[in-house]
């Protein structure tokens, strides 16, 4: 392998590490710290399995901000090793034209490929209106040379073909045939209709790619929740509106598609009723939905199937129609008969049927085994990049890469630059955290937060204890990430905490636990306040029961990876190379069940003068 970039041993070893073991086995995981250049160490493996070119690179990003940190990456080693990149994303991002016809950009993969289908026929067929974007230069040499030369981001891109005219989704597109490296969403490729396209436009077979998976550690999540789906009373409603602005089709003899509505949303209601006590929501059986919708309408199985098909039938009607008028066909009468449909399919062995008084009541189905939606990633050469797989053995079993070796690079920064303590005097346990506790917390954060005088996050294992806590005022400068808080306010806080002497209280598991980079002085303190645990409800209780089963340890698949997972990121926020340093401190004694996880973790009877004694060493 050709080599314009210096690596450091560690990394000359793990680079022999996957080549190695990809060649053999098909894949291989690496579990290496913040810092280490992970994304260095898994471009150069899969250029060196590549092939000449006779292999592709896919590498996954669950966010847009990592998938232009491996684009700064590609910057800075591109040339010297041929990468011809291309920052994939949908044409949610990418088209330019759905946005000047729609207020929304809520519109799914399916419904803005019909609407850039007939744009682009219309043009071809001699109405350049159409779509102004779809144009002789979205197939121009020169803009695929700008593209492999300049490795814009797919934002940076999109702004530069939208200056020029052109259309940067149809653009990439073209020029994706000659690359050897697309960086795209995991949400893509997880996608069975959008993988297939992707594949297609590429030019190549499932069996001639290498899969790179940034953060791998959220693979089980993603999956789950790529699976996951659900049909509630609010979105019911719409399709109620939307079923009496297209007619209100009768789908059969005096049952109107608002009348079918109707008896969904009663049986979910009623659903709702019987089934759930005082935790909000139960698990029930996937049968019982149908079962509710016969037994109150007096209807047969095949009825209740063939209205669902006859309303699918409806939601493409709609769907056509506003093709016609130009928009985007998106269509909720359309998704949610799809989804009735997929219900249909679902076994309770695999799925969980779960039934909540979420949006005025709710069922959805849960995904509890992930490793089956990621059998076509096996058709692929699949490498395994994250900064937490531990236990590996978990991770290898909830994907399903059961064969697969992986490698662990120790901490390789100096080990007094961080130090990791927990307090055993304070829990946010469900029983036990009172207002006593809640003002106990309160205290000690803000004991800590004034005495070190440095930038921190405080990670709060969920917005309701972030609110308990944070009730009476701090007596230093914070910001708050609320639920709510869209991107454009989220990045503001972000700038003004990087800026000054500041705190930013957030979520773990959140946006700011993963993704973002805090170097130098910007985070030099984190606070896990209490142990980001799941949430006990009837979903985390099902893929519970499913682990326990399969695996004789329910606890340690469906709680502490996930949890520790949670931990170690937010804990990785601190130090990203030799020259940080930072202090984090758990407030929580259930920490103590993490020591095998968190490298250096260890108990303070007073982390006051912990963090005191660690700045007033470090400066
Ligand atoms: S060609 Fe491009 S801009 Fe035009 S509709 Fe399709 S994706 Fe949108």
């Amino acid at each position: 392998m050709q080599s314009a970039v210096e690596l450091r041993s560690y990394q000359k070893a793990v680079v022999e590490f996957i080549t190695e073991n990809v060649r053999k086995q098909g894949s291989a995981a690496v579990e290496s710290p913040t810092g280490s250049g992970k994304t260095l160490m898994g471009l150069l493996s899969a250029l060196d399995l590549s092939d000449n070119g006779t292999r592709k690179i896919l590498y996954l990003t669950r966010t847009n901000s990592q998938q232009e940190q491996i684009i700064n990456e590609i910057r800075k080693i591109g040339k010297g090793f041929g990468v011809k990149a291309i920052p994939l994303q949908g044409r949610t991002n990418l088209c330019a034209l759905y946005r000047e016809v729609e207020d929304s950009a809520d519109f799914t993969a399916e419904s803005l490929s019909r609407f850039c289908s007939l744009r682009k026929r219309k043009v071809m067929s001699g109405d350049p209106d159409s779509c102004r974007y779809f144009n002789d230069k979205v197939r121009s040499k020169d803009v695929q040379n700008y593209v492999f030369s300049n490795n814009p981001t797919a934002e940076e891109f999109f702004v530069y073909a939208k200056e020029n005219g052109f259309c940067a989704y149809e653009s990439l597109k073209f020029s994706m045939k000659d690359a050897n490296l697309v960086i795209a969403p995991y949400a893509i490729f997880l996608n069975p209709v959008t993988s297939g396209r992707l594949i297609y436009n590429w030019g190549i077979s499932r069996d001639k790619l290498i899969v790179i998976l940034d953060e791998a550690h959220n693979l089980p999540d993603i999956a789950r929740e790529f699976s996951s789906f659900s049909v509630s009373v609010n979105q019911l409603n719409l399709a109620e509106r939307e079923s009496t602005e297209f007619g209100d089709f009768e789908l059969m003899q005096r049952v109107r598609t608002s009348d079918f509505i109707e008896m969904i949303r009663n049986a979910i209601t009623d659903l709702v009723r019987d089934k759930i006590g005082e935790s909000g929501e139960a698990r029930i059986r996937f049968d019982e939905f149908r079962e509710y919708m016969m037994i109150e309408n007096s209807m047969s199985s095949e009825k209740y199937s063939s209205l669902v098909d006859y309303m699918s039938i409806f939601g493409d009607y709609i769907a056509e129609k506003r093709e016609k008028e130009g928009r985007v066909p998106r269509t909720v009468i359309l998704s949610i008969a799809d989804r009735l449909r997929a219900w249909e399919t679902l076994d309770d062995e695999v799925y969980a049927a779960i039934v909540s008084r979420d949006r005025l009541g709710t069922i959805e189905a849960v995904c509890m085994d992930p490793s089956r939606i990621l059998d076509p990633l096996r058709e692929s050469w699949t490498i395994h990049m994250s900064g937490t797989l531990d236990p590996f053995e978990v991770y290898k079993n909830v994907t399903g890469f059961t064969e697969m070796n992986h490698m662990i690079v120790p901490y390789i920064f100096p080990k007094e630059n961080r130090k990791i303590v927990y307090d055993g005097s304070i829990t946010t346990k469900y029983d036990e955290f009172d207002d006593q506790e809640a003002a106990k917390m309160h205290d000690l954060i803000d004991k800590l937060v004034t005495t070190a005088g440095r930038n921190t996050i405080v990670f709060f294992p969920s917005y309701s204890t972030m609110d308990k806590v944070s009730m009476q005022g701090f007596s230093f400068r914070y910001f708050s990430e609320r639920r709510d808080i869209d991107q454009g306010s989220f990045m503001e806080m972000v700038r003004k905490f990087r800026k000054g002497k500041s705190a930013i209280f957030a979520v773990s598991g959140g946006r700011i636990s993963e993704g973002m980079n805090f170097p130098g002085v910007e985070l030099e303190m984190v606070i896990i306040a209490g142990i980001p645990y799941p949430r006990p409800d009837a979903k985390q209780k099902a893929i519970m029961e499913y682990y326990e089963r399969k695996y004789g340890n329910g606890w340690l698949y469906s709680v502490i990876f996930p949890t520790a997972i949670r931990m170690k990121q937010a804990i990785g926020r601190l130090i990203r190379n030799e020259k940080d340093r930072g202090m984090a401190i758990i407030l929580d004694r259930r920490a103590a069940s993490f020591m095998k996880y968190i490298q250096g973790l260890e108990l303070s009877t007073d982390p006051e003068k912990a963090v005191l004694d660690f700045f007033t060493k470090n400066g």
